[in-house]
């Protein structure tokens, strides 16, 4: 088989790449270390006849770029979301989308239940107020926050990542679990002793923390809106590491501002990497730029599930991941 070109469009770490060089696969890796613009990936993916693009969840691929390289019949993103990609258009064009699941599951449950503990107990206020020289002492009422067990943990989405939370929730930390997915898992039921509810309504009227954990669809975009948070506690916390677009930020700043929720912790934001001005300034949120996924075992792992599914499609092979 003749030897094939790969278009990449970051660098990523090595481990993945170096399985691609393995295969004497030809790479031609985006020498700038920043987000390609559209304009800018169309000049690139024009100038060879690539086989494939490795690209990643901060690339639109539309059918603009699937026009410009016309050659290419795979593209393998480096991430588990595939909401940056046109799918439905792939699919009209016979081109094969693959993403990296499962891999991360456990590091963005990590981090999730990091940014639990984090706002419930104030760690990040707490560092701020300490650094800016206002510690003076002991005192008994200084910076309280809350207990986490015995609080409900009200899971948006209980697919990979969401039933982790909750395994984590349940067995480290005594909390009780609630869930909402629009398929109820008997399974995971039996697991965490989760309660299902049928409708996110429901679910975040009843819950102390909600995590939200659903894929950004149509049908997921602005799932938490001004009317939703209004629904929730003002004793209760969001937090949210799936995609911004799930919350209506600005409905969230406002709900933080107006005292509507206790506080919120957010890895993902609607217009990335924008952050909706104004929430920076609250103490009651705690901000993390999109690194859930972010470990040096995770982000290895996932260089190198993006190529396993580039070398597969090319040996002839369904890839393991393909969406
Ligand atoms: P998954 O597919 O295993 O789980 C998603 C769950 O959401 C499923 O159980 C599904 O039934 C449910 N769901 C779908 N639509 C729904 C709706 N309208 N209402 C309620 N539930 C709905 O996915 P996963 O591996 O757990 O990942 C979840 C998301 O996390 C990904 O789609 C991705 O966007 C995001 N993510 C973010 C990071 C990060 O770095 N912050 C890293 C990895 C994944």
């Amino acid at each position: 088989m003749s030897s094939k070109l790969i278009y990449v469009t970051r660098k990523i770490p090595e481990s993945g790449l170096n399985l691609l060089r393995e295969k004497k696969y030809e790479l031609d890796i985006s020498e700038k270390d920043g987000v390609l613009t559209k304009d800018e990936l169309i000049r690139d993916l024009k100038r060879k006849p690539y086989d494939g693009v490795l690209c990643l969840l901060t690339d639109n691929i539309t059918s603009e770029i699937y026009d410009a390289v016309g050659t290419a019949k795979i593209f393998a993103n480096y991430a588990v979301g595939f909401n940056n990609i046109d799918v439905t258009e792939a699919k009209k064009r016979g081109i094969v989308i693959t993403n990296t699941p499962g891999v991360l599951t456990d590091t963005v449950a990590e981090h999730t239940f990091a940014l639990i503990i984090a706002i419930a107990t104030r760690l990040a206020e707490a560092d701020r107020f300490v650094r800016e020289g206002k510690y003076d002492g002991w005192a008994p009422e200084l910076l309280l926050g809350n207990d986490l067990k015995g609080k409900v943990l009200g899971i948006l989405g209980a697919g990979r990542i969401g039933s982790r939370v909750a395994y984590h929730a349940k067995r480290g930390f005594d909390m009780s679990i609630a869930y909402y997915d629009i398929a109820p898992n008997a399974e995971f039921e039996k697991e965490c002793g989760a309660k299902y509810y049928s409708s996110p309504d429901e679910l975040l009227a009843v819950s102390d923390f909600v995590s939200v954990h659903v894929p950004l669809l149509d049908s997921t975009k602005h799932l938490i809106n001004k009317e939703r948070l209004s629904q929730m506690k003002r004793t209760a916390y969001l937090v949210n590491t799936s995609r911004g677009p799930v919350i209506d930020e600005k409905a969230l700043f406002e709900a933080l501002r107006d005292g509507v929720i206790r506080g919120a912790a957010l890895d993902v934001f609607e217009n990335e990497p924008k952050v909706y001005p104004g929430l920076e300034k609250l103490d009651n949120v705690i901000l993390t730029p999109h690194i859930a996924s972010a470990t040096i075992e995770t982000r290895s792992k996932m260089s190198e599930i993006a190529a396993l599914n580039l070398i597969a499609y090319f040996d002839g092979k369904t890839p393991p991941n393909q969406v």
